[in-house]
């Protein structure tokens, strides 16, 4: 079956699963010359194989809230691929968490974890619930009765689970515990643990300040440097508060921060005190717009950052909140360089349309892939029960941003990906991180 006929058969069976599908045809499109070049992935239905996941668990969460109220929750663990490692992926805690959603994020894992050139191979699991509003202890009932069901499915050479939107350290704790509890077993079976139980240094940090090293390798090639550039985020969370950081350590100007409920534009620029007010205050879940009276700015409420003139975006909220018109803005207002935080911001018309006008484009899977490194690093730590400093992390987090960098670049140029000198990284990020599962999976016959 070739690329086409396998993108028609996943648009037919997975109509209703519209993101999975808009991930799958982005894959499919970029790895085609990839594909014609080896006839192997064709006979063994590579693709084919890759676009089912190896299983999914759905499993029911009931638990009670603070007035003893029983409340039901839906979760999943979608286990897609362990064709180079144990299952690795986040979980997510939102409301529009569906198995549309959890087939993409694992999906995409695949080939992330692939080109972190790490042992890991690639799923990615969540629950409907939203922790909005909830207290403390409705948090941490959820968590572990997330985890009474989950536990059985998971374990640290099987499947490795993390954080992700609704699920950072406190989360990973309370779901760390239960699995203890009812296992016995102290390892490595989730990352983003506690720093002093089994936690690595820097994972908080890692997937934004990973987001930057890779746009600095971007900018390098152009010899251009991050310093004095001024740099448009969306997003307070994770990913967009340490993209934030390190920025702003690196010389950047951060103009923006974005949240559910609106934009937040400093034109001054974010420094540290800034970012740690800004950090504190999501931490309570309390107004991004209560900055201004601190600190001044402006206030855009239910706006995103796009309509303010730039020259770096970092979308890291979620899949698909940059559409055409907001690609369009930002190529109105300068921007020239675009490094994913999130998972797919970008839907496909606006990754075209910014491709089209030359924007540099680094695709989540690539930009993003810092985090996941970490937790790799995180599960060899726990292995062998011996931990590195946090310099010595962050070094190894740079050479793995460069490598995926170098490589996606060179990629990209070996098949033939660029007219005019443009880096098409997501051509070169697709075709690396294919390449690795599919030799994989050649290399193991038909099984798997
Ligand atoms: P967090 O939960 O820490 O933060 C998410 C942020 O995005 C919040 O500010 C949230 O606003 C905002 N947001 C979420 N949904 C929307 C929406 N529909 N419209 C506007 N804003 C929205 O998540 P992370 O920072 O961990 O994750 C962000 C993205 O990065 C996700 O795509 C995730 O998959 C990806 N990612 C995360 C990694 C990690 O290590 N954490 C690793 C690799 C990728 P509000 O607070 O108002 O809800």
């Amino acid at each position: 079956m070739s690329i086409s006929q396998a993108i028609e058969k996943v648009e037919a069976c997975y109509a209703h699963q519209p993101e999975f599908v808009q991930a799958v045809k982005e894959v499919a499109l970029t790895i085609a010359p990839l594909y014609d070049a080896h006839s192997e992935y064709e006979t063994l239905k590579i693709f084919e194989r890759l676009v089912e996941p190896d299983r999914i668990i759905c499993f029911r969460i009931n638990w009670e809230n603070d007035k003893g109220e029983v409340q039901v929750n839906r979760g999943w663990r979608v286990q897609f691929s362990n064709a180079l490692g144990p299952y690795k992926g986040g979980v997510r805690f939102h409301p529009t968490v569906n198995q549309s959603v959890l087939k993409f994020l694992g999906f995409e894992q695949i080939f992330k974890n692939a080109l972190t050139g790490l042992p890991m191979g690639g799923g990615k699991g969540g629950a409907d619930f939203d922790p909005k509003g909830k207290s403390d202890s409705e948090i941490r009932r959820f968590c572990y009765a997330f985890m009474r069901e989950l536990h059985q499915y998971v374990s640290k050479d099987i499947d490795v689970p993390a954080g992700d939107i609704g699920v950072g350290g406190r989360e990973v704790s309370y779901m760390f515990a239960m699995y203890k509890n009812l296992t016995r077993e102290h390892g490595g079976v989730l990352t983003g643990k506690g720093v002093g139980f089994g936690g690595s240094l820097m994972r908080t940090e890692a997937t934004g300040y990973g987001a930057v090293y890779f746009l600095e390798n971007m900018l390098a090639v152009q010899n251009e440097n991050i310093k004095g550039k001024k740099v448009l985020i969306s997003g307070a969370g994770n990913v967009s508060l340490h993209a934030a950081e390190k920025a702003h350590m690196l010389g950047a100007t951060v103009l923006t921060v974005s949240d559910s409920q609106g934009t937040l534009y400093d034109e001054n620029g974010m420094d540290q005190e800034k970012i740690d007010w800004l950090k504190n205050q999501k931490a309570q879940s309390k107004p991004l717009c209560d900055y201004v009276d601190i600190y001044g700015g402006e206030w855009f409420t239910k706006q995103k950052p796009w309509h303010i003139k730039g020259d770096i975006a970092i979308p890291s909220a979620t899949q698909n909140e940059v559409n055409e018109d907001d690609a369009k803005l930002m190529v109105e207002n300068g921007i020239k360089y675009i490094a994913e935080g999130a998972n797919m911001p970008l839907t496909a018309d606006a990754v075209d349309y910014i491709r089209l006008h030359r924007v540099h484009y680094a695709p989540g899977k690539a930009a993003n892939a810092g985090g996941v490194a970490v937790s790799g690093l995180e599960m060899s730590q726990n292995s062998v029960r011996q931990y590195k400093t946090f310099e010595e992390i962050d070094e190894r987090l740079k050479r793995i941003m460069k490598n995926i960098h170098d490589c996606a670049a060179e990629a990209s140029e070996q098949y033939g990906q660029t007219d005019d000198g443009y880096i098409d990284y997501m051509a070169g990020a697709n075709i690396v991180g294919f390449k690795r599962v599919a030799d994989a999976l050649c290399a193991y016959g038909i099984l798997n």
